[in-house]
């Protein structure tokens, strides 16, 4: 049991996940967790759902998203919590990622067509289960095929940057996504800098720097895949620019890995005191 606990970074089946939102809501809750935040990629389509069910079995749900912006070499993830799901400007620009995505996939389907592989989109949204459609629906879908031994496979032999059947996906710059999430009233958070791929202290400082100038409020520290060395670097960065320091398990449901909500690999425990920051610091701005 991990009481008093919270996880704030969970997918659902509206963005990647394999549970629907009230059904990660009552794992939440069966697991012993205080509260959770429900952070599917690109869009906020689960919040309500999940809300209702929390206020139906008395769990808190924070309304969250993530969203992928535009950076290199590695990738850039930008958490926003305690959203305004209704707030104009967040729902304009969340629609415009869809319409982005709705052209990119018909793109990978024609990719992995040319390379052989007998793949429809009617599958791939079959597979997505009527939620925002990515890269693990088609995985799912080479998998079940038996193109590929494992969900890895795909990502490794056709699907991950630079592989034959990858296209790019549209995404904002860190300032746009702040921006909006900003007006939205959320509370802005880098997610696992461990993916940034830049190079060093000095250099994720200056960019740490950039991003706190467009409206960054805090730092994913705690986090799977973080090594010790890691944690504390980024500690070490909240605590010199005033960043709440938040973390999650980036649980994504059972078939992906070994991770588990709220516990991660086991060694997890992420304090409510978290939760308090971010109202404190919303209440205040
Ligand atoms: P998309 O938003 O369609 O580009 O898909 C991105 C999602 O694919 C991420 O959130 C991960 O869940 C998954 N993903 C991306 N790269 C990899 C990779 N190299 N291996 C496994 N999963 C990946
Ligand atoms: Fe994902
Ligand atoms: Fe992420
Ligand atoms: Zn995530």
């Amino acid at each position: 049991m991990v009481v008093g606990h919270v996880d704030l970074h969970l997918h659902t089946t509206a963005s990647d996940g394999v549970m629907s939102p009230a059904e990660i809501v009552r794992y939440a809750k069966s697991k012993g967790l205080q509260a959770i935040a429900i952070t599917d990629h690109d869009t906020i389509d689960g919040c309500e759902e999940g809300l209702s069910e929390g206020e139906k079995i008395g769990f808190e749900v924070i309304p969250g998203i993530e969203i992928s912006a535009e950076h290199s070499p590695g990738s850039m993830h930008i958490l926003g919590f305690f959203l305004d799901v209704h707030h104009p400007l967040l729902n304009e620009r969340l629609e415009y990622l869809q319409k982005a995505r709705a052209e990119r996939n018909p793109k990978m389907v024609q990719k992995l067509n040319q390379l052989g592989i007998d793949v429809t989109y009617e599958e791939v949204l079959k597979a997505s289960g009527g939620g925002q459609v990515g890269r693990p629906h088609f995985a799912n879908v080479l998998l079940e095929k038996k193109y590929v031994r494992s969900f890895q496979e795909a990502f490794d032999r056709f699907l991950k940057k630079g592989a034959p059947a990858y296209v790019d996906k549209f995404r904002f710059t860190s300032k746009e996504a702040l921006h909006f999430i900003n007006e939205a009233r959320g509370v802005a958070v880098l997610a696992h800098p461990n993916t940034l791929g830049v190079s060093g202290y000095a250099e994720l400082e200056k960019l740490i720097v950039r991003l706190v100038g467009e409206g960054l409020k805090g730092i994913e520290v705690y986090y799977p895949e973080h090594s010790s060395a890691e944690v504390a670097q980024y500690k070490t960065l909240a605590d010199r620019y005033n960043l709440l320091p938040t973390g999650g398990t980036d649980y994504h449901g059972i078939e992906k890995n070994e991770l588990d909500i709220g516990v991660g690999r086991g060694d997890m425990k992420l304090s409510y005191s978290i939760v308090e920051n971010m109202k404190a610091l919303r209440n205040r701005s």
